[in-house]
């Protein structure tokens, strides 16, 4: 399978601006910004969509949760979106599972 950008990124080879990384997701921030703060919460796991996610993956998405918990205290917003869009009629472009942390509206 080729690799997703995503992955290519996580790899080193395509740069991005990481705001934080553990040994489950990675966040970058948005290329193209739909918001003041748009970051892209994403499992180092390359699950394409949300409907390929597993039982097994279930604490991997409860962990992205957390971590969006963590994001919204470390850049002190007070509200945010977590959005996942699902398939390409979902608006999908990008064929590895991310959420995207939307805030400063
Ligand atoms: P999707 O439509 O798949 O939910 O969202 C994919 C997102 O990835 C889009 O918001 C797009 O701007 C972002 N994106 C695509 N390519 C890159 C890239 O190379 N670097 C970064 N940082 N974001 C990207």
């Amino acid at each position: 399978m080729e690799k997703s950008i995503f992955t290519r990124i996580m790899d080193g080879e395509i740069p991005a601006r990481i705001e934080y990384e553990d040994e489950l997701v990675i966040v970058i921030h948005d290329i193209a910004p739909k918001a003041p703060t748009h970051l892209l919460i994403i499992p180092r796991k390359p699950i394409p969509t949300l409907m390929d996610v597993s039982e097994e993956d279930l604490p991997l998405i409860g962990h992205i949760h957390k971590v969006a918990q963590l994001l919204a205290k470390k850049l002190e917003v007070k509200g945010f979106r977590l959005i996942n869009n699902c398939g390409k009629e979902g608006g999908q472009e990008v064929f590895h599972i991310h959420y995207h942390f939307l805030a400063g509206f």
